[in-house]
């Protein structure tokens, strides 16, 4: 768990405003402040909520307890988490921010938590010990006390005092030394798979071969002697998979691949050595049907045995006709399912017009606009990772295509014949490290989650599949109505709790269990923030919500933010990749911008750009070079 900020600051509160003036800092200020004091403050500064540092009457610091940090801790020697920085003298009106975006913001790098095979965590056979009220599990923070046969525990996340007498599993451990550390690994074998090769896992190239596929653009010939050539879009998608498989066949022998085109029908060769399965006219539009002719396709041979009849096929496409992309999407999902970590690569140029999942205004078929969300919960129950890719100046409704892709955890991107082969390789690398993923976040009673759960101070998240390298982030806030309590509990706990299951499929519960201290707003020096953290957050929620068509909301968001992060380039010479946060913010607020102005929907580019946000991670934590996005 990685946090934006040292402490919890409890006094944050989110804007209820429509976007335009700020409220007044006095409406930041606690409400356990005398009325004259906040209208002092205000009055006086025209920058912050700076009144915690106001003198106040003696009478008035009996009753209520002083702001708390930064002060050292008495029962605690050596505290985890250092208080913020005080500001440097002069620097400090700069230097306090009026934090209008929340920095209660928490990272976690899912990507390398699910990897127990690099985890310094503990591994334990024997279960948690769960709170009967709140299902945290007891950890090394816990307060326990035995008593005979029997252990009081006092959930540090709800205060349900539990009872868990010598009968109950892992009360052996409820003893003080010998309580589970801050991150364990609980491990249980899942009996119905005794043997999972590894490798045993299916890549299905679903290739768009309609007429429009024949478009040619101009290559630059390598000598300027000779005439430019032209080449189709068809040919560099055949040029690119020929490419893909004798790279996999180098790479990975043993993948199987299967290839599946589209056009008015669509032709499911498999592997290539099997006669061709085609479904036309009526059959483009049976989900069950189509299901079940994937699911009773033969299973396709590794691409050492198969490559020479799939260069045959890829070399026999023709292009013409309409776009059968939904059927085709799905028959591709269906074949993919048989192995967990499987990929469906779609190469497409244009709308999908033909048959499930036509997109085209006027289609002869209905069109379902949970066709696509149906798709992608397929391939998620299933850990198949479906990436989308189309090509340049064409209209693809990538926003509702590209849903597949955002669910699955696969990518989202434009190209154009060039670069088309580039894609399809970063494609095959990326590898799927966890399925089935739920996180939970717990945190204190009276936390909430904005944007999320606003009640409760527990989050349940699915993630569905986890590939290499994924982040995400949470945002939380304390309710108004706790601040005072929260002020005086000096710290608070958050816990963690991964599920998922290992490609080897393992069952795995990883349990991180932490305390914060908890400070208020007015102490908090934008300089101390950690930046990659709030700016992935951004970009992530942003596209979320601008995807669920809450651009107004986006747009409160990105203005925050961009304050923040003007504060602390004033207060800390950035290093390079906050630029590039930068860049990620203002690129965000121009599709926001654009949305608002007219209701024509995203573009495609527009699309890729959100669905790249929403994949955002941190710059420094890349291995590759992914583009000038950064993502
Ligand atoms: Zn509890």
């Amino acid at each position: 768990m990685e946090f934006a900020c040292s402490h919890v600051v409890c006094n944050w509160k989110p804007e209820t405003v429509v976007p335009g003036p700020y409220p007044t800092p006095a409406s930041l200020v606690s409400e356990d402040r005398p009325r004259t004091s906040r209208l002092l403050s205000s009055s006086n500064h025209d920058y912050d909520n700076r009144v915690a540092v106001l003198p106040r009457p003696a009478s008035e610091i009996s009753v209520v307890p002083p702001p708390l940090p930064p002060r050292q801790s008495l029962k605690e020697p050596k505290p985890r988490s250092q208080p913020p920085p005080v500001p440097p003298r002069g620097v400090e009106a700069k230097g306090e921010t009026r934090l209008k975006a929340n920095v209660n913001v928490l990272s976690l790098s899912v990507g390398r938590l699910v990897d127990i095979s690099k985890a310094p965590a503990i591994q334990c056979t024997q279960g948690p010990v769960f709170c009967s009220r709140c299902h945290a599990a007891m950890s090394s923070l816990s307060n326990v006390q035995s008593k005979q046969n029997e252990v009081l525990w006092l959930c540090e996340f709800c205060g349900q005092e539990n009872r868990i007498t010598s009968l109950d599993p892992g009360t052996k451990r409820t003893h003080r030394q010998s309580l589970p550390r801050r991150d364990i690994l609980y491990i249980t074998e899942d009996s119905d798979n005794d043997y999972i090769n590894l490798e045993d896992m299916l890549v299905v190239f679903c290739v768009d071969i309609s007429g429009s596929m024949s478009v040619t653009s101009e290559v630059a010939p390598g000598n300027s002697m000779r005439s430019p050539t032209y080449v189709s879009r068809l040919q560099s998608v055949q040029d690119a998979l020929q490419r893909a498989l004798s790279s996999l066949l180098q790479s990975s022998p043993h993948r199987r691949v299967a290839l599946v085109t589209f056009n008015d029908e669509v032709t499911v060769y498999g592997d290539g050595t099997g006669v061709p399965l085609t479904l036309r006219d009526w059959s483009l539009v049976d989900f069950d049907y189509i299901k079940e002719q994937g699911e009773k396709y033969s299973t396709p041979h590794c691409i050492a045995e198969s490559i020479h009849p799939l260069n045959q096929k890829i070399k026999e496409m023709r292009e013409h006709g309409a776009t059968a992309l939904g059927p085709a999407a799905l028959v591709s999902i269906v074949m993919a399912s048989r192995y967990t970590g499987s990929k469906v690569i779609i190469c497409t140029d244009g709308q999908a017009n033909i048959g499930l999942g036509a997109l085209e205004p006027g289609s002869p078929y209905s069109y379902c606009p949970y066709f696509y969300s149906q798709l992608a919960k397929e391939a998620v129950d299933r850990g198949v990772i479906v990436s989308v890719l189309t090509f340049e100046g064409t209209d693809c409704r990538l926003a509702e295509v590209g849903r597949l892709a955002d669910c699955t955890g696969g990518r989202v991107n434009i190209v154009n014949i060039s670069s088309v082969s580039t894609e399809i390789q970063s494609v095959l690398a990326d590898s799927v490290m966890a399925t089935d993923v739920t996180a939970t976040l717990l945190s204190a009673e009276g936390v909430y989650f904005p944007y999320e759960d606003e009640m409760a101070h527990k989050l349940v998240r699915k993630l569905g599949n986890v590939t290499e390298g994924a982040e995400v982030t949470f945002q939380f806030a304390v309710k108004p109505e706790n601040v005072e309590i929260f002020q005086r509990r000096d710290r608070i706990p958050f816990q963690l709790q991964l599920d998922f299951k290992t490609r080897d499929m393992q069952k795995v519960t990883r349990i991180v269990t932490e305390q914060r201290r908890v400070t208020t707003s007015s102490w908090v020096w934008a300089g101390s923030l950690n930046m990659s953290v709030l700016a992935v957050h951004c970009a992530q929620l942003c596209a979320r919500l601008t995807m669920e068509g809450r651009v107004l909301e986006a747009q409160r968001q990105l203005k925050a933010q961009q304050d923040l992060l003007k504060d602390i380039s004033e207060q800390r010479p950035g290093p390079k990749e906050e630029s590039i946060y930068g860049n990620w913010i203002s690129t965000m607020s121009l599709i926001c911008e654009d949305l608002s102005g007219d209701n024509q929907g995203l573009s495609d580019e527009a699309a890729k750009v959100v669905y790249q946000m929403k994949r955002a991670r941190s710059v420094g934590a890349r291995k590759h070079k992914e583009g000038a996005l950064g993502l």
